[in-house]
């Protein structure tokens, strides 16, 4: 049988990452989070000592880079070159790189098959901008997650304070707002609602009360699907 995936896009901060592994782990499915390839992509750019936004320098160097998702106890895990990076990507500087090399088209080219291979592979949630327009537009589920600007850079703010990653509220409302016209503008797979996916808006939700309505919503499309 097709393996079943369900798409979550929507802007950063939206509580996309931590409700969708709650729900891959409660359905038995893996979680993707896409978003980590990208950084990983910018991660190694700045390692390499370049400019995300230097497309050139970018694309010199993606022939010689090796980005590999796994899956350990049921948690995602990002490599490059075979080493793990999954907690070195989670600063604020990667999420500004990460978020200028993802509008150079090459890098999309480059994470596509990626993705695609694992959906086919494995039921999945897969999360991040362009997954439901883009990736998996015949996904079985599709959902835009949204928030305002505040809610989300104040969500963010508290997650990164938890980490020790010293910022202010006030530098991660800009960075987002600014990420959100970027993602939103780029010419190659900008962030966009699907037309047949469902928008949800999570400003002033608990974390339980957005797991609840995505977890229902989810349940009732997929059995729309199977009776149909
Ligand atoms: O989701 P996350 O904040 O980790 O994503 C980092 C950046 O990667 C985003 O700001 C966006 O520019 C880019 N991205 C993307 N397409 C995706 C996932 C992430 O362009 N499917």
């Amino acid at each position: 049988m097709k393996p079943i995936s369900i798409a979550i896009d929507g802007p950063s901060g939206a509580g996309k990452s931590s409700i969708a592994k709650h729900l891959a782990k409660e359905m038995g499915f893996i979680y993707v989070d896409t978003g980590a390839l990208y950084r990983a992509v910018g991660y190694e750019v700045l390692r390499q000592g370049g400019e995300p936004s230097d497309s050139d320098f970018v694309e010199k160097l993606l022939p010689g880079l090796k980005v590999e998702l796994k899956h350990i106890n049921g948690n995602q895990r990002v490599f490059v070159n075979d080493e793990d990076v999954s907690d070195l990507i989670r600063t604020p500087e990667v999420s500004m790189a990460a978020s200028a090399v993802s509008a150079i088209p090459a890098v999309r080219r480059f994470l596509f098959d990626l993705q695609r291979e694992t959906a086919r592979k494995n039921n999945c949630i897969m999360d991040g901008r362009d997954i439901g327009t883009v990736v998996l537009p015949d996904a079985d589920v599709k959902i835009f997650l949204t928030a305002t600007v505040e809610d989300r850079a104040n969500r963010r703010f508290l997650e990164l304070q938890q980490k020790g990653i010293e910022t202010t509220y006030e530098e991660v409302l800009e960075d987002m707002k600014k990420r959100d016209f970027d993602d939103s503008n780029r010419k190659t797979a900008p962030l966009r609602k699907a037309d047949d996916a469902v928008e949800v808006d999570t400003t002033g939700n608990t974390f339980e009360q957005s797991v609840e309505i995505l977890s229902r919503l989810i349940n009732d499309k997929l059995k729309e699907r199977s009776g149909s």
